[in-house]
């Protein structure tokens, strides 16, 4: 007889949900059809050995099984079990007690049926309720990621045979539950470090509230032990907190890139990804021959960290650059392409040489001013351009450093920032596209962000002086936005809760002020590297 379960393929991010048809009559062979990877051919032999070892008889049937819709690819092997319960139905060893077009069912089996994790349960437990299915069965390492989905049963089983007993009616077991809301509003800004560890540094914590407060990118030039790491990994601590749809969409990437951990649930906290500077550009973007979201859809609505920024490979930073501008990545194949968001905040370290020591106040740089210049020739102008702030960072000296006094929380940063922020939500409120100051195009530009006589002078001043790129002149003019709206959301009545406030405030000017601090973020843009000694003329 004709027997149909539910599994789902995913595509990007998202899910579709696949027919397995599986068909018994006379005879004796076994067909599967319906554009599957070789993962899925080879179902066949896990599926036998698996019905096998519990205890039930492989048939001796002719059997098709078939996947649709035929035009679309399915990978892997996570069609076993739909494939096993379909196969058992159809030639009625088991009777299901269960509406079997309620459920969907998805788990990789191994040969003794035991069931192995898949990859992707979130997206596929979406798509399950949004067509109105009662429940979900899969792996039990996948349930709790599944079960963020509310108002879905979904069932975490270890093995063929458990699930067998389910879908006969020989056992009744708990759904898994998860109160996903409860929890993330539970679970925001628990971290295990803060900007409060980092004494002294106090202009570059400014950098980096910066950067935040208008979603910039941000580069830390500095010597070994200047405590580039350590700044990266706090800037979490002071990014909004993530809001529902945001944790959902970046699970779903982790989910579908199979990275997230067993008894993983929602991810609450902005994800922090530091690659090391070995990695290939398929890792870094993703891709490979079955699509896999990269490191920097990894790090989807959070930081992507690249350390020792030069030692990457030119060509791997060159892949990058366009899905910084774009904020996803778009990775085609002959019959398909596949698409994934990829915004997240780039913050860079280098040194400032190859031996680590040009400009230290007491250590000696062994660099001929050729070598010096070269390393900082392997960023690209491109790239660089698209990072809005770039800082010095030195060793704070260790009589300053014992006495110095504990750091402003990252909380109280963070509540700087998150002003900041709804100033520029009300700012672009009508244009969907753009959320901050780092993401406004030049028409936005010349509308938010113009400068009176005096702030042009200084701005056209200093670019002349200092011999700055053409190019940085934008990038500067949307960090003194940002500075100006950090500055307004400090002052005294200022009132994020209050929408006319809010409108008021998004409308105010950059003053000269505002465009000197933005100044002092452009290291690298002052003539060559080696001319970076030369202070600021104010
Ligand atoms: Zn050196």
């Amino acid at each position: 007889m004709l027997i149909k379960t539910y599994g789902a393929a995913v595509q990007g991010i998202d899910a579709l949900i696949v027919t397995v048809e599986a068909f018994a009559e006379t005879g004796f062979s076994f067909s599967l059809v319906g554009m599957a990877d070789t993962a899925v051919k080879e179902s066949y032999q896990r599926v036998q050995s698996a019905i096998m070892q519990s205890g039930y008889k492989w048939p001796r049937r002719r059997l098709v099984v078939n996947l649709s819709p035929a035009d679309v690819r399915k990978e892997g092997a996570a069609y076993d079990l739909p494939i096993a319960i379909g196969v058992l139905a159809s030639c009625e060893q088991i009777s299901p007690a269960i509406p079997l077009d309620s459920f969907m069912f998805m788990g990789e089996l191994s040969l003794d049926g035991s069931l192995l994790p898949i990859k992707g349960a979130l997206p596929m437990a979406i798509k399950a309720r949004e067509l109105g299915f009662r429940g979900m069965i899969v792996p039990v390492a996948n349930a709790t990621e599944a079960a963020v989905v509310n108002n879905l049963e979904v069932y975490g089983m270890s093995s063929l045979r458990e699930v067998i007993d389910f879908v006969a009616g020989m056992s009744v077991p708990e759904p898994v539950m998860v109160d996903t809301r409860a929890e993330f509003s539970r679970a925001q800004s628990v971290f295990d470090c803060d900007f409060a560890e980092v004494k002294g540094q106090e202009s570059v914590k400014r950098a980096f509230e910066v950067a935040c407060a208008g979603g910039h990118n941000i580069l830390m030039v500095g010597p070994p032990g200047a405590g580039k790491s350590m700044m990266a990994k706090r800037v979490p601590t002071i990014l909004p907190p993530l809001s529902l749809s945001e944790a959902l969409e970046t699970t779903k990437i982790h989910s579908v890139a199979g990275k997230l951990k067993t008894g993983s649930r929602l991810m609450t906290v902005r994800p922090f990804r530091s690659p090391h500077h070995s990695i290939s550009s398929v890792a870094l973007v993703g891709g490979g021959t079955n699509p896999v979201p990269g490191e920097i859809s990894l790090a989807h609505n959070g930081v992507l960290f690249l350390d020792e920024f030069p030692e990457f490979s030119r060509q791997v930073l060159e892949v990058m650059r366009q899905p910084l501008e774009d904020r996803h990545i778009t990775i085609a194949r002959a019959k398909y392409t596949i698409d994934y968001p990829a915004g997240f905040m780039l913050v860079a370290s280098m040194n400032p040489c190859p031996c680590g020591f040009y400009n230290h106040p007491t250590k000696e740089c062994t660099c001929s001013s050729a070598a010096v210049q070269k390393y900082f020739n392997r960023i690209s102008g491109p790239l660089l351009d698209r990072i809005d702030l770039q800082v010095e960072i030195m060793p704070v000296p260790f009589e300053e450093l014992s006495s110095a006094r504990e750091g402003e929380r990252s909380e109280d940063i963070k509540k700087r920032v998150v002003s900041a922020r709804l100033i520029q939500e009300e700012r672009f409120r009508s244009e969907p596209a753009v959320h901050c100051n780092a993401q406004m195009s030049s028409r936005l530009l010349k509308l938010h962000a113009s400068l009176d006589e005096e702030g042009m002078s200084t701005l056209r001043e200093a670019m002349k002086r200092l011999d700055m790129s053409a190019r940085a002149y934008d990038r500067i003019l949307k960090v003194a936005r940002t500075i100006a709206d950090l500055d307004y959301a400090t002052r005294e009545g200022f009132n994020p809760a209050d929408r006319k406030i809010l409108v008021e405030t998004a409308s105010k000017p950059v003053a000269v002020h505002h465009i000197r601090e933005a100044l002092s973020y452009r290291n690298l843009d002052r003539g060559s590297w080696g001319q970076t000694v030369s202070k600021l003329p104010f």
